[in-house]
């Protein structure tokens, strides 16, 4: 091996170098195969190789590949802005584009705060979230971020924001049922906005379904309702961070679609441009867009490459690949049939406590005792084994650990790109059949 000279995540490992992707595969340079069913982290999701995006990425770089946005729309801009305005529920029809996951969760907060200074309540500055999530690793983004392993370090420097529990229905008290549990968890967030008061909080952000710090987790029925309706009765907007969520991943456009439920500001990255740019939005209502445009009339965020029309041609492209092959529907009828897999592998084996997900965003978490799901202690990493054994074997997933320490947070996320056939979900459950045998 040559010398590197590139920060790696883990310092002094040895990566594989990777060579190139097609479909469900991605390839290093030794030749070895790996199936990617994680999409990478979770965002690969059309697959990898697709001739008609690189075909479109062509065609915008010789057009135009940056124009700022304080001198330029474009035309691929506006058509994403479109796109995503007809996608996205209620009125949520205004888009700022960024660039990361993490710059447009931290837009939302910005946006919300200014929407509250500009109808006259300066006081409501302050976010609520929730133990157990994850929505960006800048310091805005981390201040909202109930992941504690990615905040220990930088505790000193967040914002002191109150966090509420999620609801994870495995751990839920024993006995109550999962329409009781969701009122229970909600009644928190109504809780929290009384004790500190509702005109100091702007607004409640949640992922629908918990990803990176959980392990995809789906929330119960009921519980997206209720908080919306404490987020109206208390004038605190609703951010729905669909970062790992939207854009089909679990088998509608966006997870809240699963509940019906509206939000204020939604944000979207990972599959909204699927790994081929970095590309993310933030998106507002009109109400929200209104208020500011009658009011200071800018909005005080925005990076150098926020709507480059080289990713927003990117992005679009990707919206329309997603569209014309059914990738939606594709999510939901090829995550039912990846979760009955994954729950068979959960009866069998002694150190899968439960198997989870929606769509094609799935999730296992390892218990040292089924009965009790008393968790493996942290320092086993036994997530980190069966990652590193798959990895071995072929197989890429997803660690999901470190959202609450000590307590559970020893999962893996299964979420393969949502162009999956049956054929290739078996052969994926071969291989992480394996590499769970291996360790327990
Ligand atoms: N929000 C959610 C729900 C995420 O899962 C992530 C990344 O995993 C982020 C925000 C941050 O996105 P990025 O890593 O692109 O900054």
């Amino acid at each position: 091996m040559q010398r590197s000279y590139v920060i790696k995540p883990e310092l002094g490992k040895e990566y594989a170098r990777v060579s190139h992707g097609k479909g469900i595969y991605l390839y290093d340079v030794s030749g070895k195969r790996y199936i990617d069913g994680s999409s990478g982290a979770v965002t690969a999701s059309i697959g990898h190789g697709i001739e008609e995006i690189a075909d479109v990425m062509r065609e915008q770089a010789l057009k135009v590949s940056f124009a700022y946005r304080s001198h330029f729309s474009s035309d691929a801009v506006e058509e994403l802005g479109a796109k995503l305005a007809d996608w996205a529920p209620g009125e949520l029809n205004w888009s700022f584009f960024v660039n990361s996951g993490s710059e447009a969760t931290e837009t939302a907060q910005k946006i919300a705060i200014q929407y509250w200074q500009e109808k006259g309540r300066p006081t409501k500055t302050r976010m609520i979230s929730r133990w157990m999530s994850y929505h960006g690793i800048t310091m805005g983004a981390l201040s909202m971020s109930g992941h504690v392993l990615r905040r220990k370090r930088f505790v000193p420097l967040l914002a002191d924001y109150p966090v509420i529990s999620p609801p994870y229905p495995y751990r839920r008290p024993e006995g109550m049922s999962l329409e009781d549990y969701a009122m229970h968890c909600a009644g928190e967030l109504e809780t929290a906005i009384l004790r500190i008061g509702p005109d100091q909080i702007a607004a409640f952000i949640a992922e629908p379904v918990i990803g990176a710090s959980g392990g995809a987790v789906v929330p119960p029925d009921g519980y997206f309702q209720r908080i919306r309706e404490i987020c109206d009765r208390y004038d605190v907007l609703f951010i729905a961070d669909e970062v790992m969520t939207g854009i089909g991943r679990t088998g509608a456009k966006f997870g809240v679609d699963h509940w019906g439920v509206k939000p204020d500001l939604m944000t979207l990255g990972k599959g909204m441009s699927a790994g081929y740019t970095p590309m993310a939005a933030t998106m507002a209502t009109d109400e929200l867009i209104d208020t500011i445009t009658r009011g200071s009339g800018l909005i005080m965020a925005g990076h150098t490459y926020s709507a480059n029309p080289q990713s927003a041609a990117v992005s679009l492209a990707v919206l329309r690949y997603v569209e014309a092959h059914n990738l939606v529907e594709k999510a939901a009828v090829q995550g039912a049939y990846l979760q009955k897999k994954l729950q068979e592998l959960a009866d069998e084996s002694p150190i899968i406590g439960e198997a989870r997900g929606l769509g094609l965003l799935c999730g296992l978490e390892f218990v040292k005792d089924k009965q009790t799901k008393e968790p493996f202690p942290l320092s086993m990493g036994v997530a980190a084994r069966v990652i590193a054994k798959a990895f071995e074997s072929g197989l890429l997933v997803y660690p999901a650990s470190g959202g609450l320490d000590g307590v559970a947070g020893d999962a893996i996320i299964i979420s393969p790109p949502l162009t999956i056939t049956t054929e290739e979900i078996d052969e994926l459950m071969d291989l992480l059949k394996k590499a769970v045998q291996q360790v327990q």
